[in-house]
């Protein structure tokens, strides 16, 4: 069986995969792309480079299995029944998925482990939508006449995915699409490929038709334009950089095509006086160190209120020293290594550029050295002090474990700084007063706001930004109806 046959693979030989398209991998292209961890150099797989050939057999492939192979009309029940199964697959294989993932990303197995138990609930959960959702009946239309409004799967989707939560990027989409009757295509980041390739190949043993999840790995300018660009892709959800999103809506619009878009952010932690400052210390920290901070949703700002402010930052930078950055196979590990060489260099950049502007370093910021970190691309969580509101490190997502600390004397000045970025993702408020917390709460600009907590999840509730951070919705019922078109039919009795 298939699922047994992945557990079986040697852990440290590279993998060389081809695309996943009508329900087999394919050969790999002569044309690959080799991905090297970034936590100790060694070459983990190498991917196909597609083209759009490739996209337009992916696509024919979805497009057949959508309305010849009737996954269209499936009744919600069977769907579900396959989602559970691919669940259930995903569980007995997690170990290896999370190796994979925590390689190629370079995330903690920690964090890794994480993932995949939240890929598991999302799949369940949307299995559940596709056996509850819903359409409207209207009798009051006037005589001999009703009205029916009827929800219709939109057709091939197009599924535009990071690298910095692969799985997690990936299947805020993928289940929902499913669920709702959508046929799809995915494009994985071409660093963090190996996953995507494998769930499909679990999809199929757990008995879903060919052509209705296919991938294409390679680079955004090859299959990322072909897909965006094709006709018979009714829409793109894309998750990825504002910059990219920017680019892909403005090809969407133009061939008036429906796109969402998951983007960037720069989420602040408002922290009052008045909080449970030791709970405080650990959802700053948390919010920051997470994944090396290569968040969406990070908590890279912290808004303090100026009595409680050098006391709380010491103990932060204390507690900050502590969490232990290492390999991703290192089960004490708390972080790992930056995605690439390149990445990490933008990361300390913003440090140093932020230091020019009159921010104070007040601990990391630097390469990490030492024989467990010299073949990798590490740094340690870093914190700068005195930062204001007009440096760039407090407008612009850093995307690595970088903090921005700036003091606030009254309510209205946190709220107005914690709104003064282009993103609306992921805001955090910290208070003992419940009237505080809510009468914040509904002044950010985001589409998540965290009490208490930070960076909580769970498949019931909707994700998703406003501003520059984007638009549409994923988990929750939202994410069904993003692939759902509506229809009213008007009958006359
Ligand atoms: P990116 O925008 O560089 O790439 C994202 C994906 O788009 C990749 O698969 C890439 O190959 C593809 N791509 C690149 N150029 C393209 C083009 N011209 N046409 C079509 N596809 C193209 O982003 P990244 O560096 O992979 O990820 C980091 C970014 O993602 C950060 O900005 C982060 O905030 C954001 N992100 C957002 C969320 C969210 O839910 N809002 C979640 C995770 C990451």
């Amino acid at each position: 069986m298939e699922a047994q046959l992945l557990q079986t693979q040697p852990v440290h030989s590279h993998r060389t995969y081809g695309h996943f398209i009508d329900g087999s991998l394919s050969d790999a292209s002569v044309t690959l792309i080799d991905r090297h961890s970034p936590a100790d150099g060694r070459l983990l797989a190498r991917f196909s480079a597609g083209t759009s050939q490739d996209v337009d057999a992916a696509v024919a492939a979805a497009l057949k299995a959508f309305n010849r192979e009737n996954w269209r009309d499936l009744s919600g029940s069977a769907r579900a029944g396959l989602l559970n199964k691919l669940a259930d697959l995903i569980a007995d294989n997690a170990d290896y998925l999370v190796r994979l993932e925590a390689e190629e990303s370079a995330k903690a197995t920690k964090m890794s482990v994480y993932e995949l138990a939240m890929v598991v609930e999302m799949t369940r959960f949307a299995a559940s939508l596709a056996v509850t959702e819903k359409g409207e009946t209207h009798t009051q239309l006037g005589p001999l006449s009703l009205g029916l409004v009827t929800k219709e799967p939109c057709g091939v989707v197009g599924m535009i995915v990071p690298w910095n939560f692969p799985l997690i990027c990936l299947f805020q989409k993928l289940p929902y699409a499913l669920a709702a009757g959508c046929t799809v295509v995915i494009k994985p980041s071409e660093l963090t490929s190996s996953t995507a390739l494998e769930i499909a190949r679990l999809a199929s043993t757990a008995g879903f038709p060919q052509g209705v999840i296919n991938v294409v790995t390679g680079t955004g300018t090859a299959v990322g334009e072909a897909l965006t660009s094709h006709p018979d892709v009714s829409l793109i959800s894309f998750t990825g950089s504002t910059g990219v999103g920017r680019h892909i809506a403005g090809k969407c619009g133009e061939a008036v095509k429906r796109v969402a878009l998951e983007l960037g952010g720069k989420g602040a932690n408002i922290v009052f006086a008045d909080a449970d400052l030791d709970a405080a210390l650990d959802g700053v920290l948390f919010g920051f160190v997470f994944n090396q901070g290569e968040v969406c949703a990070a908590g890279s700002r912290l808004l303090i209120e100026e009595s409680v402010a050098d006391a709380f930052v010491s103990k932060l930078a204390e507690r900050a020293k502590r969490i232990v950055v290492g390999h991703p196979m290192d089960k004490n590990a708390d972080m790992s290594a930056l995605i690439h060489e390149g990445h990490m260099n933008k990361v300390l950049g913003y440090v140093a550029d932020g230091q020019k502007e009159g921010a104070i370093l007040t601990c990391g910021g630097e390469r990490l050295q030492g024989q467990a970190y010299d073949n990798g691309f590490f740094v340690g969580p870093t914190i700068l002090t005195e930062v204001t509101s007009s440096m760039r490190v407090f407008r612009e997502e850093i995307f690595g474990p970088v903090l921005c600390v700036t003091k606030f004397k009254t309510q209205e000045e946190a709220i107005h700084l914690a709104n003064s970025t282009d993103f609306g993702l992921a805001n955090g408020v910290w208070s003992k007063d419940i009237d505080k917390i809510f009468t914040v709460a509904r002044q950010l600009k985001s589409g998540t706001v965290f009490a208490n907590t930070f960076l909580e999840a769970a498949p019931q509730l909707p994700q998703g930004g406003v501003k520059k951070s984007g638009f549409g919705r994923e988990n929750g019922l939202d994410a069904l109806n993003e692939y759902l078109d509506t229809k009213q039919t008007y009958v006359k009795l």
